[in-house]
């Protein structure tokens, strides 16, 4: 079975969210304080080079508030415009899985009891180092009454990429916490970014080979953003970094989408940053002109998702 509709030549999340619920469905994008092993020593400093000071969760509630205030700010913005919504709390800033588990039981019932009658699931952005086993249980556990989905920052699969952005994470480790997370019978959706310092096509296409090697049920892509305030700030001012053109980056998806497997959802084709922090790429504040972009290009030449997949070991 897949999600594409008329217009959109791929698995869309909005498609999938029809079908597995027969209902309307939005996330509410959530903060619940966390920090990052990258970040905190555990595993590095600095964070990843891209990263804001807000984890890449610059659209998250408002931290500061309770998990009930920020749930209710956002869906009293949602229920004017779709009344009758369901809703999916998202915990998305930092790594969302990186407390003691205590704490973490309280803030996922904290969302799931403010989401009501209308919360058919959860879902938890984390990456792969942040997530212990006992977390990772009892997130299984919650799976048997409300559907869990887990979002793994991956980026590439291109080691020496990882280090120059200091991801501090290994391939490995994320091919052992998918595995963890599918005996649970978990959702994962892998997080991949486009425009990478010195990446090129043949990168891009390794990532979706290593994508379309685990047992994942989606995918978030985005073009890089360069963002005031952090490292990548520097690196682009010193000359070395050089932002996609829109033209570059629709190009570069419709090959990932091409190549991507079949049955994977495609949660995100873009992402902006708050537009007073966004050094570049600029065109990518306006979302729908991307998203035409690409749909007219899949359009044009006749291509949809999965058309050039091939099994690979990886
Ligand atoms: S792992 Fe995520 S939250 Fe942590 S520094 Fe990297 S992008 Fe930011």
């Amino acid at each position: 079975m897949n999600y594409f509709t008329k217009d959109k030549r791929y698995n869309t999340l909005t498609e999938y969210y029809k079908s597995k619920f027969n209902h309307k469905v939005a996330k509410i994008n959530l903060n619940g304080s966390f920090t990052c092993p990258n970040r905190d020593g555990k595993k590095g400093y600095g964070g990843c080079t891209f990263c804001s000071s807000l984890g890449s969760g610059d659209f998250a509630g408002d931290k500061d508030k309770s998990i009930l205030e920020q749930f209710i700010d956002i869906k009293t913005i949602m229920e004017k415009k779709w009344p009758d919504i369901y809703y999916i709390p998202y915990f998305q800033a930092n790594s969302s899985t990186y407390k003691p588990l205590d704490e973490l039981k309280k803030l996922y019932s904290e969302a799931i009891k403010a989401a009501g009658d209308k919360c058919v699931g959860l879902d938890i952005a984390t990456r792969a180092d942040a997530i212990t086993d006992e977390c990772i249980k009892y997130l299984g556990e919650l799976n048997k009454s409300i559907p869990v989905t887990v979002e793994l920052g991956l980026q590439t699969s291109n080691e020496k990429t990882g280090i120059l952005i200091n991801r501090c994470i290994t391939n490995q480790e994320v091919i052992d916490c998918v595995k963890k997370l599918r005996c649970e019978n978990i959702e994962v959706v892998i997080h991949i970014i486009n425009g990478l310092p010195g990446e090129a096509k043949k990168d891009y296409l390794n990532t979706i080979d290593f994508v379309n090697s685990l047992d994942i049920q989606g995918i978030k892509l985005h073009s890089l953003l360069i963002l005031k305030n952090t490292k990548m700030e520097e690196e682009y001012k010193n000359g070395l970094i050089s932002p996609l053109s829109l033209s570059q980056y629709v190009d570069i998806v419709v090959d990932e989408i091409c190549h991507l497997r079949d049955d994977i959802i495609i949660h995100r084709l873009s992402a902006d940053g708050k537009i007073d922090d966004l050094i570049e790429p600029k065109w990518t504040i306006k979302k729908l002109v991307v998203m035409n972009e690409i749909d007219k290009k899949l359009r044009r030449e006749n291509l949809y998702q999965g058309i050039y997949y091939k099994k690979k070991e990886i």
